[in-house]
């Protein structure tokens, strides 16, 4: 049984005990169905959280039994209403993701979240969900000086498709490219493009780190994962230096929509509004970063955002919806060009695994000048749902490169564990803080209670098809990423590629007490 079979065992076991509380006290009562989940209890009436459920004097920030979300932010909200008690938000982020109940507050009413969401996904009556940004997307839609640009993340299209009554895990990618046109954005651009590049520079320093040209100690670290990144500055402060310094597809493409795009086109940098299609609530905090202002800097005008607003695969579904587009039936349509070309590579960021695997392609190249053997196109150890994956690849006057993979930020604690205590002899290791990684981030369609590894498989499964089809499936040998740097970036880790995809982290440890319950 994996650890999240256990854990969904022993969860179900808590839910029931603390229903059948519920009910005792009479909040509870019958059973309705979430669209398209399994069977949840349902709350009968309003206004009821009794006295003996609320934290004195904290109300209604601090509610025993449940996360406390912060009404500031940037990711998630709660609609109290909805909220039934039931504990699933606090028993996911306890022991699936290791965020709560292993730190102490200094300050009562402050807020400890990575963002990632996975406590709406878990959550049975819909009350956690995203923080909705749909109506700054549509004012920007109905301004005529907005030049809409958008860029849509290697996981919703395997997901958004479920929203309309598609199967588990399909693929939908010219669908809703189509439909996104269909909604007034003026331009697609595809964040596996940006997975590519992401590859180039976070490569490169790998390559960097293990030839002994930097300072920078090893085991590298992935740094696309947002709710990752939070997770170490929170807890492991002196891992930073280990964290790579490549910002995420996300960010590196909202630098490059503002500064390389108004280059090759007449649009101006601050008639740029840019939006993000994400399968991720962390990715909406991450935009707002005060450090993610690169075009900003660039341009001498700080007013200018990479990325101004990130919407989750659920809000374009609601945004889709809204407008009475029908997503199955409408005819493919392709990106657009300058940054719409995307490798297999690049496309496979979506699933647990899939960075290390594109990393590993491109990486031997780089270290040989040759194509990398078959076996790196199907990196059979690093793939699937198991907690903990290794592997290791041979490289011809290199030597032997090992590597690891995590997902789940349980899984990525037992690992930043080893690393400190020097039993980890990883050269890279892949974080991804979502189960499964972000085709099961904290944004997509809702599915079970908790969300179910078939699903998560028919996503993963979908993805890994597709990128095994493709002709273009190493980030190096993607013409547009090519083009980037001929024409604008130079090289990888060139000054300007540093001041635009390269960022660095600060520690979050002083918010938790020295203290840590863990
Ligand atoms: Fe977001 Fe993906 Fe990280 Fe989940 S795994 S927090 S979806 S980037």
């Amino acid at each position: 049984m994996s650890r999240l079979e256990e854990f969904e065992k022993e969860k179900k076991i808590t839910r029931r005990r603390f229903l059948s509380m519920l009910t005792g006290a009479g909040l509870v009562s019958g059973v309705a169905t979430l669209s398209g989940c399994s069977p949840v209890e349902q709350v009968a009436g309003t206004g009821w959280l009794p006295q003996q459920y609320q934290v004195p004097g904290s109300w209604p920030v601090q509610v025993k039994g449940r996360v406390a979300i912060d009404p500031a932010s940037p990711s998630l909200s709660r609609d109290d209403e909805k909220c039934i008690l039931c504990g699933q938000c606090l028993e996911v982020c306890q022991n699936v993701q290791s965020v709560f109940g292993y730190f102490e507050l200094p300050v009562k009413d402050d807020f400890i979240c990575v963002n990632c969401g996975q406590c709406s996904l878990w959550c049975p009556t819909g009350a956690i969900s995203e923080k909705d940004d749909i109506q700054k997307v549509k004012d920007a839609l109905d301004d005529p000086e907005k030049v809409v640009i958008v860029q849509t993340a290697p996981g919703t299209r395997v997901a958004l498709g479920e929203e309309f009554g598609l199967p588990k895990g399909a693929w939908v990618q010219g669908q809703q490219v189509a439909a996104l046109r269909k909604l007034g954005f003026d331009k697609v651009f595809d964040t596996v493009f940006t997975a590519d590049l992401t590859i180039m520079e976070e490569g490169t320093e790998l390559i960097q780190r293990i030839s002994g040209k930097s300072d920078a100690p090893l085991p590298q670290f992935t740094s696309c994962c947002p709710g990752w990144i939070k997770f170490c500055e929170y807890y492991y402060p002196e891992l930073l230096p280990n964290l790579s310094s490549a910002k995420s597809p996300q960010q590196m493409m909202g630098a490059i929509i503002k500064t390389y795009l108004p280059k090759v086109t007449n649009i101006k940098p601050e008639n740029i509004f840019s939006v993000s299609i994400m399968p991720c609530t962390a990715k909406k905090f991450e935009c707002s970063r005060s450090e993610f202002n690169a075009a900003g800097k660039y341009w001498g005008n700080e007013a200018i955002r990479d990325v101004d607003v990130v919407l989750t695969t659920r809000e374009l579904a609601r945004m889709i919806k809204a407008h009475n587009i029908d997503l199955p039936t409408l005819p493919e349509e392709e990106y657009d060009e300058v940054l719409g070309e995307g490798s297999g590579a690049g496309l496979i960021f979506g699933n647990t695994g899939g960075v290390m695997e594109a990393a590993v392609r491109s990486a031997y190249y780089l270290l040989t000048g040759e194509k990398a053997p078959e076996v790196a196109f199907k990196l059979e150890p690093i793939r699937g749902l198991e907690g903990v994956k290794e592997g290791s690849l041979n490289i011809p006057g290199v030597g032997t490169i090992k590597v690891a993979v995590v997902h789940g930020l349980s899984n990525a604690r037992q690992l930043a564990e080893a690393v400190k205590r020097g039993e980890a002899p990883y050269h890279f290791i892949e974080v991804m803080a979502c189960p499964g990684g972000c085709i099961s981030g904290g944004g997509q369609p809702r599915t079970s209670v908790p969300p179910a590894d078939h699903v998560r498989e028919e996503r993963i499964k979908a993805i890994y098809n597709k990128d095994a089809s493709y002709v273009l499936r190493e980030s190096h040998e993607n013409k547009e990423v090519l083009a980037l740097y001929e024409n604008f970036l130079k090289h990888p880790l060139s000054d300007l590629a540093h001041e635009l995809l390269h960022t660095s982290y600060t520690s979050r440890s002083d918010k938790l007490i020295a203290k840590k319950l863990v």
